[in-house]
């Protein structure tokens, strides 16, 4: 009977405490212009808040290893496979067993322990000069490395994720003899110093400096937005080739469930949200990237690019690969 009477208390005390209002918090390597209006439509679709902080991926992956068990935060959000890779070998994410994710997300999108998925592609691609190259001119990513381009070609910097993707996926592909060979082409090939992101290499390309480069497609499109008139355009490399190499070479930005999340069941929620039909565009559109579920169809800016055939190596690799891509990018005086 006392038994009875206490869990009745006890019952009356949990319906008399206000309501908690669920939330989730995102640690995000992607800035606040990019992901608020995503999660003020969460908050108005669910009622859940969601509170973030954004800075780079370093500083917070720094951040949730030294707040460890402590950690607010529920989900780590950033770009690339590479440092996405990272997060999951330091410990700093959760597996994350989603019928939902598994549907909306392909299999080379996503960390095949689950402990990450891609939200939005990004392809990385070749944009030439239109005045000084014909497309059929153009192949490959390895043809750049052919002596018909010396003196032609513009690359970003080797010190960026991107390009360390990119070197790493063709290690993949090709194995390392190969892509040592690769890579030194392209060195052999430069014409002038890499630059220091994709933005400028393009500049580069359309001022005559040099005729080709490889950058990520969002950049192209926020460029050609503000400078319709420049001489560039987009090529989709590798389309013919039957060989693992196949395809335009892709990475993601994506997220994952951190290790210690607090509001794991709400954190689940969210990013099986931003998987689906209804936010794909809005987290893809926002920054000229694709959707990385394939029902859902790219911004008509973006489609206008033409449809590719993607390359389908694991992203994943190119976190596995990284350090060695480093290091031969190193070695061919890949700058
Ligand atoms: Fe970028």
């Amino acid at each position: 009977m006392k038994l009875i009477a206490s869990f009745l208390a006890a019952l009356a005390a949990v319906a008399t405490l206000p309501a908690l209002a669920a939330e989730v918090v995102v640690y995000s390597a992607r800035n606040e212009q990019l992901i608020k209006p995503l999660f003020d439509a969460y908050t108005k679709e669910t009622g859940v808040q969601v509170k973030f902080v954004t800075d780079g991926e370093g500083p917070l992956m720094a951040r949730l290893k030294a707040e460890g068990k402590n950690t607010p935060a529920d989900i780590f959000m950033t770009v690339d496979a590479g440092n996405l890779w990272q997060a999951a070998n330091e410990g700093l994410l959760k597996p994350v067993t989603s019928k939902t994710l598994a549907a909306n997300i392909p299999a080379h999108l996503k960390d095949p322990d689950n402990e990450w998925f891609g939200l939005s592609v990004r392809a990385r691609t070749l944009v030439y000069n239109k005045n000084k190259v014909k497309p059929a001119d153009l192949s490959t990513y390895e043809d750049l490395a052919s002596p018909k381009w010396k003196g032609r070609l513009c690359l970003r910097t080797s010190k960026k994720v991107y390009n360390q993707s990119l070197a790493a996926m063709m290690i993949w592909e090709h194995g390392e003899g190969q892509t040592e060979d690769i890579l030194k082409g392209w060195v052999a090939n430069l014409a002038t110093a890499p630059f220091a992101n994709d933005n400028k290499a393009m500049e580069a390309v359309a001022a005559g400096q040099c005729d080709v480069t490889v950058v990520n497609t969002y950049y192209y499109g926020r460029l050609m937005e503000k400078n319709p008139n420049l001489p560039l355009a987009i090529f989709w490399p590798n389309q013919n080739l039957k060989s693992k190499a196949a395809g335009v070479h892709v990475n993601v930005s994506g997220a994952g469930l951190t290790k210690h999340a607090k509001h794991e069941a709400e954190a689940v929620k969210l990013l099986e949200w931003l998987s689906s039909d209804q936010a794909q565009n809005l987290y893809a559109d926002v920054n000229m990237e694709y959707p990385a579920n394939p029902k859902v169809k790219p911004d008509a800016a973006v489609a206008a690019w033409g449809a590719f055939k993607q390359n389908l190596i694991n992203v994943a690799e190119a976190g596995k690969l990284q350090t060695k891509a480093v290091m031969m990018m190193d070695r061919v005086g890949y700058k």
